[in-house]
């Protein structure tokens, strides 16, 4: 095994250390949010106390120190994605506001009636519904390319479905609910030779792997700064400049205009066209801090890590009688859903959190995945880097307790 130094990493996490119902916490629902290191917590706070101001607006020392600090995390954004400029990363409350940025400023302006926009039956819920609500306006339909039982997606068939009606495509890069990554280099490839431009929900997989949006070749990409060791109402959206620069702005008001007047008002440049109003500024203080501590650690010795994890996670889970784990694709991030025979989800999930373990029961916001396996609910363990093989081998432990008492 790589040596990892997790125990290191987990003391600069501070709400690892506690406790739950009197039992040692083991936080397994990473993919619904991440916690944070304390660089980040740190970072918001001097934010309060130290420079408070709002953003682009005064000359005085305080307001230029909190643009700095707010464009701050957009450079290292532009890093992160290896986004070609910085006039291409607009930051956002996260991914569901990038992609219904994309929804309405994007695609319902050009949509008509037989249009179409593709999507797969593994998104998550924001991959999906902007799509039905510009779909609903405008006359066009969504259609959703199928996987199969291990939970990976049929390629073929999301070709097949790339046809000239399709004005955008759409696809996560990694499963929240499966794990699953997606061949997105391959399915941008096919998409380029249609001319169709592709959107990628990037939450998932930001947070495990290096991102280079430039080497994936598509053309928008969404993250959410919370799962990503961030504070929560943070995100972005990189898109290719010729397409911020076509599309209208979605939110009107303060920050993202030019000249204001009763007979025309003309728009700034993006990326400050799709940012009106005063933006999360402490929590882009601290998703800075976010990304610089992923640099700190690395995401070559993340991924060896997680994947350990992830393998030995899945060995255990298997020694559990009547276990069945959903979501077998070749290429995974540690993302482990399963169900237990005999057990309700929810229950599942609540006698777990009396012995410490978080883990998440429910749909995921993922309904046409739960009815493609055709089952109300799974449960969902979801690894971070700072997770500890101990930590799974208490799951386990406390898995078949459960178990017991439910049987
Ligand atoms: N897409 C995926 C794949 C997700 O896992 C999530 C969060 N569960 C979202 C989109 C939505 O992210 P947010 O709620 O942070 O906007």
């Amino acid at each position: 095994p790589t040596v990892f130094d997790v125990q290191r990493i987990r003391a600069d996490f501070p709400l690892l250390a506690r406790t739950v119902h009197d039992k040692p916490l083991v936080y397994l629902d990473n993919a619904n949010t991440s916690q944070k290191p304390l660089s980040v917590i740190e970072a918001v706070d001097r934010h309060y106390r130290e420079r408070n101001a709002n953003v682009a607006r005064a000359v005085h020392q305080l307001g230029e120190e909190a643009t700095a600090a707010y464009e701050g995390a957009r450079d290292r954004l532009v890093r992160f994605l290896n986004a070609p400029s910085r006039n291409e990363v607009i930051l956002t409350s996260g991914t569901t506001q990038s992609i219904n940025l994309v929804a309405y400023s994007y695609a319902l302006p050009q949509l008509k009636p037989g249009d179409s926009i593709l999507t797969t039956v593994m998104e998550h819920h924001a991959n999906i519904v902007p799509w039905q609500l510009v779909g609903a306006r405008s006359g066009a339909t969504v259609k959703a390319a199928p996987i199969d039982e291990r939970g990976e997606l049929i390629v073929e068939k999301y070709v097949e479905m790339l046809t000239p009606e399709v004005k955008l495509a759409c696809v996560t890069h990694v499963s929240n609910v499966l794990g699953t990554v997606n061949p997105v280099r391959e399915i941008a490839r096919e998409c380029r030779k249609r001319g169709i431009p592709l959107l990628v929900d990037g939450s998932q997989a930001a947070p495990h792997r290096p991102v280079d949006v430039q080497a994936l070749g598509c053309d928008f990409y969404a993250v959410t700064g919370h799962k990503m060791l961030g504070p929560t109402g943070t995100g972005a959206l990189w898109a290719k400049r010729e397409h911020l620069e076509a599309m209208p702005p979605f939110f009107g008001g303060g920050e993202m205009i030019r000249e204001v007047k009763f007979s025309g008002t003309t728009f700034a440049a993006p990326p400050h066209k799709f940012e009106a109003g005063t933006p999360n500024i402490a929590g882009f203080a601290g998703l800075s801090a976010a990304i610089d501590y992923y640099a700190s650690v690395g995401f070559e010795a993340i991924h060896a890590w997680e994947q350990q994890l992830l393998h030995y996670a899945t060995e255990r889970l298997r020694e559990v009688p009547g276990l069945r784990i959903i979501g077998e694709a070749a290429e995974k991030e540690p993302v482990i859903s399963f169900l237990l025979e005999g057990a309700q989800a929810t229950d599942l999930a609540t006698l777990l959190d009396l012995q410490g373990v978080a883990v998440r029961s429910g749909h995921h916001c993922a309904h046409p995945l739960m009815q493609f396996y055709g089952v109300p609910a799974t449960l969902r363990a979801s690894l971070a880097f700072y997770n500890t093989r101990e930590e799974i081998d208490a799951f386990v432990v406390a898995l078949l307790k459960v178990r017991k008492l439910l049987m």
